[in-house]
């Protein structure tokens, strides 16, 4: 039995992995569930699957959930500080960390630290301090399975592999719902287009990073630390069809690629179980639905976050951590309808040059660098057209 604490339950991961877990009762069991505001949604969770505890994250809500659940014998904690700690309680296995954007960087940190296996979808955490966290990871034994889909295709290309052996690993990328389109369409984008993706139902924050390629870009940077590659050994490679998954080339040339149809529930149920394969009843592949599978470069020039992203890897240190802070404001006001497509990537490089670097930062440097960087980037925001 697998003792789980899901943080970020009431999302899109938080709630396929519930979806797996109700389908695997001997396996698994949830001891801590976890939300932000969606107090409802959290309050049925916790009638549904009886965790130890519960966080709500948001104070505000606290009151409601304590209320809800008093006639049960669930623990009602608020606060990030309460998060923290919960994940390193003796009675959790794994880790489920689902907390979308920076928020989720210090409880899987100190999930880490606890040495606990983590399973991890928040990908900002390793594009803010992927040094940080896989150097306490190695120190701790805490092992850490990608439930991001390209990253673990990535590590079921690995199973059984000499990790030195990797020549380079290519991402996929869908090129989400604006592929083939030039900057002059970008212009007139609004949010309630760039959140029709063609393949994938997700948050709204990462569906917009998938729609301007931020979303390829910051897993570059999290393919880097997971695997502890070069920047030289990391491609993206725009596949529309979204079938293949990633691919791994070895030193002989040979290429492993992992494939199936787009269900987040594969990866999540994949890092959950590992190193078993479960049983399921997912839809399955079939090469008649899919006569073409097709392969181009991706648009750097168009979707210019991208190419910020892939100069932020190479660069190092703090900039990293600047642009995913200057990116979560500015994906933020754009789905508030208060910047434009095109103004996002102008906003989020002339930040990355405001702030100043940081080559060995500490975590008290990130957090300082990303306060630093959403400060520049509201006042850039206040200065749109569309703010005014
Ligand atoms: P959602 O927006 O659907 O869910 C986010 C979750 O985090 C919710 O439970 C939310 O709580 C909680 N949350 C939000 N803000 C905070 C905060 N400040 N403190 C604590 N908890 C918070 O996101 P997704 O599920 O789409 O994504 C989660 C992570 O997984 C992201 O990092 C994303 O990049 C990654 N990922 C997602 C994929 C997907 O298919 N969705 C695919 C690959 C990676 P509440 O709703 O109660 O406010
Ligand atoms: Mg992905």
């Amino acid at each position: 039995m697998t003792r789980l604490a899901i943080l970020g339950s009431t999302g899109s991961i938080g709630t396929q992995a519930l979806e797996v877990v109700a389908a695997h009762p001997e396996l698994f069991q949830v001891e801590i569930l976890s939300a932000h505001s969606n107090a409802e949604l959290l309050i049925a969770q916790a009638r549904q699957f009886h965790p130890n505890a519960v966080v709500v994250t948001d104070e505000t809500k606290y009151s409601t959930v304590k209320e809800a659940l008093s006639s049960l014998p669930v623990k009602v904690f608020s606060g990030t500080a309460a998060l923290n700690d919960v994940v390193q309680w003796e009675t959790v296995d794994t880790v489920l960390a689902a907390i979308v954007g920076i928020a989720g960087l210090e409880s899987t940190l100190a999930a880490v630290q606890a040495g606990k296996r983590v399973a991890l979808a928040n990908k900002e955490t390793l594009v803010v301090a992927g040094e940080l966290v896989m150097q306490a990871a190695a120190e701790k034994g805490a092992g850490i399975i990608p439930v991001d889909s390209e990253h673990s295709a990535i590590f079921q290309c690995l199973v059984g592999e000499d990790i030195r052996k990797i020549e380079k690993v290519i991402l996929t990328a869908s090129g989400g719902p604006f592929l083939g389109r030039k900057p002059n369409y970008l212009v007139n984008v609004k949010a309630s287009h760039a959140l029709q993706h063609p393949n994938w139902t997700m948050g709204a924050k990462i569906t917009i990073d998938s729609a301007t390629l931020m979303n390829k870009g910051l897993e570059m940077i999290e393919a880097k630390w997971l695997f502890g590659l070069q920047n030289e050994q990391i491609e993206v490679v725009v596949h529309p069809q979204s079938i293949i998954h990633s691919l791994v080339q070895f030193a002989d040339g040979s290429v492993k690629a992992q494939m199936g149809l787009p269900d987040m529930k594969l990866p999540i149920q994949y890092a959950l179980a590992f190193p078993q394969r479960l049983q399921n009843d997912f839809k399955r592949f079939d090469f008649k639905d899919f006569s073409k599978l097709t392969f181009e470069a991706p648009d750097y020039k168009t979707f210019r976050n991208l190419a910020l992203a892939k100069d932020a890897m190479f660069k190092g240190g703090n900039t990293p951590c600047v642009m995913n802070a200057a990116n979560e404001l500015v994906v933020n006001s754009f789905l508030q309808n208060r910047v434009s497509f095109i103004e996002m990537s102008e906003i989020i490089e002339k930040v990355m040059e405001q702030v100043t670097f940081i080559e060995h930062p500490t975590l008290e440097d990130y957090r300082q660098s990303d306060k630093d960087a959403r400060m520049y980037a509201a006042e850039h925001v206040k200065h749109s057209q569309l703010s005014h």
